[in-house]
C-alpha cells in the first residue's frame, strides 16, 4: 500500500504537523520583515492545522461568518487509490 502525507508548519501557530496536501484548509499569506504572516490573495498558500482551523471556525461562527469547510481526510494520508496522489 502507498500513501503520501505533506508536512508543514501551522501558518496560523507555527506548529509542525502532516496533513493531505489536496485536502488541508489554507491560507494565502506573505510575509512582514519579522517573519508574521499576513492575508494576501497574491502570496503563498500556508496549511493550517487542525486545532486552530477548529479554532478559528468556532471565532468565525461567533461573528456570524461560515465556518470554512474542513475535508474529513484533511489531516489524513493520501492513498494510492486517489488519483490527485499522482503529482
Ligand atoms: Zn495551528
Amino acid at each position: 500500500m502507498e500513501w503520501m502525507m505533506a508536512i508543514g508548519g501551522c501558518v496560523s501557530c507555527g506548529r509542525v504537523f502532516a496533513f493531505n496536501p489536496n485536502r488541508v484548509p489554507s491560507l494565502r499569506v506573505r510575509r512582514d520583515d519579522q517573519g508574521v504572516p499576513y492575508p494576501a490573495p497574491d502570496g503563498v498558500t500556508e496549511p493550517v492545522c487542525e486545532p486552530c482551523v477548529h479554532r478559528l471556525n468556532a471565532l468565525r461562527q461567533q461573528n456570524g461568518l461560515d465556518p470554512w469547510p474542513v475535508w474529513a481526510d484533511a489531516y489524513a494520508p493520501v492513498g494510492s487509490d486517489d488519483p490527485r496522489a499522482e503529482m
